[in-house]
């Protein structure tokens, strides 16, 4: 499997190689079936190429193209070299031949043939509850560990190699969960102390590495640092120091899938406060002239923003859950009561405290802030056109059309 990873990486960096030629001379880039042709050349001429197994190849290359037609939609954007250890994996195509239908259950019939087309599928056998084989070309039956009840019906699928473990993932595209059909509502408030605080009081972290986890990678990577160059005993240091970081990346992974499908059974509409994590996380070094602020502090809060997997909770939500995922801007959430929509930064007592400096009322911050999303408040408070230039907002005497509010109510800046 190995050497598969090798020809599909060869494979794909060939064809970065030759498009990155094609941008740079503005010759004609080759089509995905004049790649095909000429790799069927290449592995006349190279024996090594030529020694393995031509659909992995031939996967790389189509997984090549898909990925540069996806270019500007993917996030990913223009392909790019893969490394050896780094990006080790290849594509399998199915070779079982099953006719292929279409959507309302008719067969799928070839235009100018007539006849049924024949689709691949992946062979897979069950072995037991938790563990079933795939066949792999060139390697014969493959144990993997079941995660799911059923056995995926795929046409493809994908090895990796990461961390010292082997993965394999069915490209199934699977139904979305449909919703409950009850109208509920439920806001969701990110955060660093509390992972996601829900409006409906509960509060979700996200699982972490325990204090135990953490020494004992701080004692190997202490174990790395001190041993002598290009050692042995350096790489097997980091080798642990990685494999417990990836655990963590497993374990909040584990639990956004979790979360996710709760919530896209559970409620209806699921509204995310908007945040922009990019830009929150951007780093707060600043440049050699102007040296940024509380450096440390920003790199330790930006390492708990990524660990907190709050883009990827949001991501799966959607998935699972087309259209019944919505955005709230974030602005002012966390300053609003919820009461009664007094916006004052006062109420906020401290991390976990709101207590409302108009009417009182008194609720964990976090929560506070999650039912504010849940009712699609919050935003900025906009200035009136009655308030003058520049677009300076004073305390009015009318109540926001914007938020039921009582009658003398204004907004207070700051
Ligand atoms: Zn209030």
């Amino acid at each position: 499997m190995l050497e598969h990873c090798a020809h599909a990486r060869f494979v794909w960096n060939l064809a970065v190689e030759q498009h990155a030629h094609w941008r740079r001379w503005r010759t004609a880039a080759p089509s995905f079936a004049e790649q095909c042709r000429q790799l069927t050349e290449a592995r006349r001429e190279n024996v090594w190429l030529g020694a393995g197994n031509a659909d992995v190849q031939q996967q790389a290359l189509g997984d090549f193209a898909r990925a540069k037609s996806a270019r500007f939609t993917s996030g990913f954007g223009e392909p790019t070299w893969r490394k050896k250890y780094r990006h080790e994996g290849f594509r399998v195509i199915g070779t079982d031949r099953v006719p292929e239908y279409e959507v309302d259950g008719r067969p799928k019939l070839n235009a100018k043939t007539g006849r049924q087309v024949m689709g691949r599928s992946v062979v897979v056998q069950k072995l037991n509850k938790r563990w079933a084989q795939v066949k792999v070309p060139g390697c014969g039956w493959v144990r993997f560990r079941r995660t799911r009840a059923e056995l995926p019906d795929a046409k493809t699928f994908r090895v990796t190699f990461r961390n010292n473990q082997w993965h394999i993932a069915f490209a199934v595209i699977p139904e979305p969960i449909e919703a409950p059909g009850a109208g509920e509502v439920i806001g969701i408030d990110r955060g660093v102390r509390i992972t996601a605080a829900l409006s409906d009081g509960r509060k979700l972290n996200c699982p972490q590495l325990t204090v135990k986890e953490r020494a004992k990678i701080r004692k190997h990577q202490r174990r790395a640092a001190r041993a002598p160059k290009a050692s042995e005993t350096k790489t097997a240091e980091y080798a642990k120091v990685a494999r417990l970081k990836a655990r963590e990346a497993n374990r909040r992974k584990d639990w956004c899938e979790k979360i996710s499908t709760t919530l896209a059974r559970t409620y209806d509409l699921v509204r995310f406060e908007k945040l922009n994590i990019k830009n929150m996380t951007r780093t707060a070094k600043g440049t050699q002239g102007e040296p940024g602020k509380n450096v440390a502090q920003k790199a330790g809060l930006n390492r708990a923003i990524l660990a907190q997997g709050w883009g990827l909770l949001r991501q799966r939500t959607e998935h699972k859950a087309p259209g019944r995922v919505e955005d709230v801007p974030a602005a002012y959430t966390s300053l609003r009561c919820s009461a009664c929509g007094w916006i004052d930064k006062n109420s906020r007592k401290s991390q976990a405290e709101f207590v409302c400096s108009f009417c009182g009322f008194t609720c964990n911050a976090d929560t506070n802030a999650s039912i504010n999303v849940a009712a699609g408040q919050g935003g900025i408070p906009r200035p009136r056109r009655s308030a003058g230039a520049g677009g300076v907002t004073t305390a009015t005497g009318r109540s926001n059309a914007r938020e039921p509010q009582p009658a003398w109510v204004g907004i207070l800046l700051f």
